[in-house]
């Protein structure tokens, strides 16, 4: 069907389905690009919520789209709201699982009933949206699966089940969650070396048999073996062990990132498709001024992304101990980054930084994160913002919160040698300490030597047609997309 469609001299069509949070709509946004690039006719679904915030985000004609590129929305099954929130992970698990498949179906069968686009040859859907491999089987088209964490993360998540298969999770009661259990030594996943408990993706680690996260990335897991493949936001030199001892479990995998490089690279930022974006909040620009006015390497950047949340307490303790470096710095601090609460810090600390800080409440920060004047990045280990950091050859302080953050945070840590991670309880004389040796000291110094030799490696992965990533990108079209 797929090379009818090519060889009647009509575009090969992909719809593209991202997971609908932030960090998953980005690379996705990127993937569509790249194969629009290639030649593709692109269908890209939001959530109708996301769909409603992007044109509140980015202005009522963000989403107009294309002739070639356009844009369709499904439910996601939650209460309708126009308020603009970060949206509750389980709850949005467990419903686009069990209602997204159907309205799913609806919207291939009015694209392929129209004769104003081609018909749709393939699907590219995020990992944990795997309702759509039953429509793209049921199509006869073949379907590609993009898990958007680490290669590491995700491995983790393969293995999953051999955790409950092992007794180690769900864990008995609370009492389970002491250092000693945590610092279990996992060294059964293949590849993974020196993992401990407390290195595999958080949700694991639950007292409860029927959690909806844990039961949920089981699931989704296991179903990408159906895939006619998988990607991977990542790339060889990076994960190559990992990704290796994936290939004989897994459908073929295929690293092609870093995306966002992959992207500056082969798509022209001023174009139509170059300024289409994904972001759910708007972009304070007027960072990127400020930047410009400080010198190199002297800026720390502080950002826990877009569902990281955290509690008064520690938002103060963050304050006070970014305050006691004496460092300049930039902070995003999202309006809802506090669980239940206003996100507000002490009006002592604002006077007291005023001539040294820049606050926001999103910015544009694959832009910030290759800016010279950054030095250290204060973050959750978002498998985004670690590779968009570690493409600026940025060194990381890392504080994970959830999912694969963890294992991202021991891969930084560990293997990559770009980050310190700083206690889960925040506390501000901690903050102080590793802030100042990200930026002055002689580990700080070590990381970011090692954070710029990954950005070469990454530059190499995503060279004009010689890059691994690009070569991968290139054989995932041809020999899965296209079907040749
Ligand atoms: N991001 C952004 N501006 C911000 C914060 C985040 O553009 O102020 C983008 C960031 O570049 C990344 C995504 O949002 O692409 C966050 O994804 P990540 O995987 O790092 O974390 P998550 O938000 O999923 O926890």
């Amino acid at each position: 069907m797929v090379s009818d469609a090519v060889s009647s001299g009509q575009r090969p069509h992909v719809v593209c389905v991202p997971y609908p949070a932030q960090g998953h709509i980005n690379p996705m946004m990127k993937v569509a690009k790249l194969l629009h690039a290639k030649g593709f006719h692109v269908t890209f679904v939001n959530t109708i919520y996301n769909h409603n915030r992007l044109l509140r985000s980015r202005g009522p004609n963000a989403l107009d789209g294309l002739p070639s590129f356009q844009f369709e929305f499904i439910p996601d099954g939650l209460p309708e709201t126009d308020v603009d929130v970060t949206q509750d992970i389980p709850a949005l698990c467990e419903s686009t699982m069990k209602t997204g498949l159907a309205p799913f179906k609806e919207l291939l069968g009015r694209i392929n009933a129209g004769d104003d686009v081609p018909p749709v040859t393939c699907i590219v859907s995020d990992g944990c949206m795997s309702f759509t491999l039953d429509a793209a089987e049921e199509l006869g088209v073949p379907e590609v699966i993009f898990w958007t964490t680490s290669a590491c993360g995700f491995l983790a998540y393969v293995h999953y089940y051999r955790f409950i298969e092992k007794g180690l999770s769900p864990l008995k009661d609370e009492s389970y969650l002491t250092k000693e259990n945590l610092d279990t030594k996992i060294d059964w996943i293949p590849s993974m070396r020196n993992l401990r408990l407390k290195d595999i993706p958080s949700f694991i680690r639950t007292t409860n048999p029927d959690d909806i996260m844990l039961n949920f990335l089981v699931r989704e897991a296991d179903r990408a073996k159906r895939a006619s493949a998988i990607i991977l936001n990542t790339f060889d030199d990076l994960e190559h062990d990992v990704i290796q001892s994936m290939q004989s479990i897994l459908p073929p995998v295929y690293s092609i990132g870093p995306l966002h490089l992959l992207v500056q690279q082969e798509i022209d930022e001023n174009s139509e498709i170059g300024q289409m974006g994904s972001n759910l909040w708007r972009e304070e620009m007027e960072c990127l001024t400020w930047l410009d006015t400080k010198s190199q390497n002297s800026v720390v950047y502080v950002n826990f992304g877009s569902i990281t949340v955290m509690t008064a307490e520690q938002l103060v303790e963050f304050a006070w101990g970014l305050a006691a470096t004496g460092k300049e710095f930039f902070w995003v601090i999202r309006p809802d980054l506090v669980v239940g609460d206003v996100a507000i810090v002490p009006p002592e600390f604002l006077t007291e930084t005023a001539d040294r800080r820049m606050l926001a409440s999103w910015c544009p920060q694959e832009k910030v994160l290759s800016h010279p004047a950054i030095g250290g990045f204060l973050t959750h280990c978002g498998w985004n913002s670690t590779l968009e950091s570690l493409c600026g050859g940025v060194p990381m302080v890392c504080w994970p919160f959830f999912a694969e953050q963890q294992t991202n945070c021991k891969f930084c840590c560990d293997e990559w040698e770009i980050g310190i991670e700083i206690g889960g309880d925040v506390k501000r004389d901690e903050v102080e300490a590793v802030v100042r040796e990200l930026m002055d000291g002689e580990k700080g110094k070590k990381m970011r030597e090692k954070a710029e030799e990954w950005r070469r490696l990454a530059e190499k992965a995503t060279e004009h047609e010689l890059g691994s990533s690009v070569v991968n990108l290139e054989k995932l079209v041809s020999n899965v997309l296209l079907g040749e």
